[in-house]
């Protein structure tokens, strides 16, 4: 699997949904820090692993995104994350899901893919998980930023409540390639806005938010997970990569499907093991970016 070293590849993305014009020029410059810092590791010869925490570090430390700090709120008005990190070499990964005190819950994936056994592990336990591999856990409250304070508030108020509250979508993912060839790919999410306490979306679950393997593809998928899930999608991707189809026709064909075949929503990043990348969504926006071959970032929203 591993290859003479080559040009890198890093895409990112910050979520597929209506992105109000205020919030796009953040959403921009979050994505371009997070390329930064997972290019900075590949160009010096870093691992595709180290490239896509070190991205998904700064877009859960940026509060205008869904994860980490400034994660959206439950109906309960807490926070609860899931997240993923999946090694394309090895297939294996770590996620964690439902975690409240975890401030950098992509940490925590990696830990757990590190030092096994488990693939996933969910809250008080992913927590005493991160906390044993020294990973800082925070108050819960320190994740709740006033945006998403004052969106619960009014959802709180609606009376009789909404059934499907509004979906706000800035969930976060990565893929990389790096020198070696090897793939890897993550996801970290606040989930949706206003879900059933200890729901748990498409974003930790191995093949639906994420999939990453070396010998095809690595992907992270956003947008409405329960539609994600049915279909699988990350792992659909990366299959029709398998299978002969360019990144960017994988990607449109993935998100075709979630339309047609459920009625879903969302958007998905793909890079393959020659570094080209697909990005496809059906929402209005996606804000991702990528590095192009002249080194220079590139962000679209
Ligand atoms: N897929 C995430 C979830 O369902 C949300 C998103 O990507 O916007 O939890």
């Amino acid at each position: 699997m591993a290859s003479q070293p080559s040009q890198p590849s890093l895409i990112v993305h910050g979520g597929a949904w209506k992105i109000p014009p205020e919030l796009e020029a953040d959403c921009r410059a979050g994505c371009a820090r997070a390329l930064a810092a997972g290019w900075q590791i590949l160009v010096q010869g870093g691992s595709a692993l180290d490239a896509v925490e070190a991205a998904i570090v700064v877009l859960e430390d940026d509060p205008v995104f869904d994860a980490g700090v400034g994660s959206h709120l439950n109906a309960d008005g807490v926070v609860q994350m899931d997240a993923i990190l999946m090694d394309g070499e090895t297939l294996n990964a770590g996620a964690v899901a439902a975690v409240e005190r975890i401030r950098n819950p992509i940490r925590a994936a990696r830990g757990i893919l590190e030092k096994g056994p488990h693939i996933l592990l969910a809250g008080a336990g992913a927590e005493r998980f991160a906390a044993a591999c020294e990973i800082p856990l925070c108050e819960p409250a320190e994740l709740i930023v006033p945006r998403e304070r004052q969106r619960w508030e009014a959802l709180r108020a609606q009376a009789p409540p909404s059934t499907l509250p509004e979906r706000f979508g800035s969930t976060v993912g990565a893929a990389a390639r790096d020198a070696q060839g090897r793939l890897a790919a993550g996801t970290s999410t606040g989930g949706t806005f206003g879900k059933y306490p200890g729901r748990i979306g498409d974003s930790p679950l191995v093949g639906c938010g994420c999939y990453a393997d070396s010998e095809s593809a690595a992907a992270s998928a956003t947008g409405w997970g329960e539609s994600i899930m049915k279909i699988v999608m990350a792992k659909m991707a990366v299959d029709r990569v398998r299978a002969g189809v360019s990144p960017a026709a994988a990607a449109l064909q993935s998100v075709h499907r979630l339309s047609e075949r459920v009625r879903g929503s969302g958007g998905l990043i793909l890079l393959d093991r020659q570094g080209r990348i697909g990005a496809a969504f059906n929402t209005p926006n996606m804000v991702y970016g990528y590095v192009a071959a002249d080194g220079s970032l590139v962000v679209h929203v």
